[in-house]
């Protein structure tokens, strides 16, 4: 197992918005936690990556307890988040945005051949490595957005809402985009509102209401499961 989640706990003040979460990503795996605005798939993600912590449970990664650690050391153990909302800096260029990425890096050769990695990726944004981030299409900034979480060598991406906002053939190209990052070996945890296109993508899926997981099967089993066709997948 690479990242191993179990009975989280977590409140903002007095509210409890996890109420004791249980999840599992094994290696090479691209997992989809699904679940209606609210349910608290956005604060799973921040507490694994150490922006927020917990009250309670635990949080393994590669065998390691990371319950504790700090953002900056759950990066540097290789875990990146790429938050909602493609935030780039947008005074910055695409060149500069990539190279903040690479922040827990000190080996400029390895750096420069991650930079080449992720250009071949997205051979949009060699194109565009000296235009401001901030005047990038939508697409093109959460394509910044999920190059600069790369740069850092991570071994479990964490995708908050990747297609939110974006125009149909975009959200294809992103999902493409997503599909051959987890070929070149990366684990992917993937948030998302569009649930069918998340679910083609995935191997395994979680249900989440209201700070709970309510489901967990097999993307496919997921997709002709009655109740989540209902909830989720407009029947
Ligand atoms: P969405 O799909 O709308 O992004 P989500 O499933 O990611 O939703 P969260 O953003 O994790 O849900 O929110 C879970 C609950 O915690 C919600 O009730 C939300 O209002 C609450 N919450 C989130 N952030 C905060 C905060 N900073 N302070 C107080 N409550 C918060």
């Amino acid at each position: 197992m690479l990242l191993s989640v179990k009975d989280l706990f977590v409140n903002y003040g007095n509210v409890e918005a996890l109420h004791g979460i249980n999840l599992n990503v094994r290696e090479g795996e691209i997992v989809a936690m699904l679940g209606a605005n609210g349910a608290g798939k956005s604060t799973t993600l921040m507490t694994i990556s150490g922006l927020i912590n917990p009250v309670k449970g635990s949080i393994f990664y590669n065998n390691m307890d990371i319950t504790t650690m700090q953002g900056h050391d759950v990066v540097a153990q290789g875990i990146a988040q790429v938050p909602e909302g493609r935030r780039v800096f947008s005074t910055l260029t695409v060149q500069e945005n990539l190279d903040l990425g690479a922040f827990t890096m000190t080996d400029k050769d390895r750096i420069n051949r991650r930079l080449e990695w992720n250009f071949e990726l997205f051979p949009r944004l060699k194109e565009r490595k000296d235009q401001l981030a901030g005047t990038l299409s939508g697409g093109e900034q959460q394509m910044l957005a999920i190059a600069r979480g790369l740069m850092a060598h991570p071994k479990l991406l964490l995708l908050d809402e990747p297609s939110l906002g974006l125009a149909p053939i975009l959200v294809k190209s992103i999902f493409e985009k997503i599909k051959e990052i987890n070929a070149e070996g990366l684990t992917v945890l993937l948030v998302e509102q569009n649930a069918r296109a998340a679910l083609k993508l995935a191997h395994r899926g979680y249900v989440m209401e209201v700070g709970r997981i309510v489901l967990e099967d097999s993307a496919d089993k997921l997709l002709k499961n009655p109740d989540v066709r209902k909830a989720y997948l407009g029947g």
